[in-house]
């Protein structure tokens, strides 16, 4: 079910399965995630504070034993205190290194940082999205939590090599489209593509 409200500058708020899109922000990006380009360079596993909720907390101490492979810094602590930091609420942060790197992120033989939890999950062929914190899977879409959700765009995504701000504002960049059609699913997209007009 689709309806359009109107922003307080007069732009468009498309909703969608009850999710407000910010359009004009989804227009404004592009993105490939390629690991090989944040060779060295800020990454997203980095210079993030990731939130996950109870749930997501449970789901990711089940595979600590399963990334130990992975993630040196996990290494033989797999007491979930010394991996989170509650904040409140139900509310848990995945501590960092002294780089200011999450713990569950590792460097491969190529220099290429990926997600302990992404490969532990492909291991077991699960989707990755029933393992990885949802902030982490949807980036650099952003979803805000509460009755009336947001879909928008990390503002800070120029900081990554992986994303560069879109010249012609039309339509939605394809490597956009896919992060939304992985997470939200093809229906989503697909309504959300009609009632843009894209
Ligand atoms: S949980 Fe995985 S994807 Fe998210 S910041 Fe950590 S290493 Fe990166």
């Amino acid at each position: 079910m689709l309806s359009t409200e109107w922003s307080d500058n007069g732009q468009p708020k498309i909703v969608v399965d009850g999710i407000r899109v910010d359009m004009q922000a989804l227009k404004s990006i592009q993105h490939r995630c390629l690991p090989e380009v944040c060779r060295g360079a800020p990454n997203c596993c980095s210079r993030y504070q990731i939130h996950v909720g109870e749930k997501e907390l449970e789901t990711i101490v089940g595979f600590l034993p399963l990334v130990e492979k992975y993630t040196a810094s996990i290494g033989n602590d797999l007491e979930y205190e010394n991996v989170f930091d509650a904040v409140g609420n139900g509310c848990f942060i995945i501590d960092a290194d002294e780089n200011e790197q999450c713990v569950f992120a590792y460097t491969t033989a190529a220099e290429e940082t990926l997600c302990s939890l992404h490969s532990a999950a492909i291991d077991l062929d699960l989707s990755p999205l029933d393992v990885k914190p949802k902030c982490c899977s949807i980036w650099p879409l952003t979803l805000s939590d509460g009755p009336e959700p947001e879909l928008s765009v990390d503002p800070k995504f120029t900081s990554f090599p992986c994303n560069r701000k879109k010249s012609a504002p039309e339509g939605i960049d394809s490597g956009i489209q896919e992060t939304i059609r992985i997470y939200f699913g093809e229906s989503f997209l697909s309504e959300l593509l009609v009632k843009a007009g894209c």
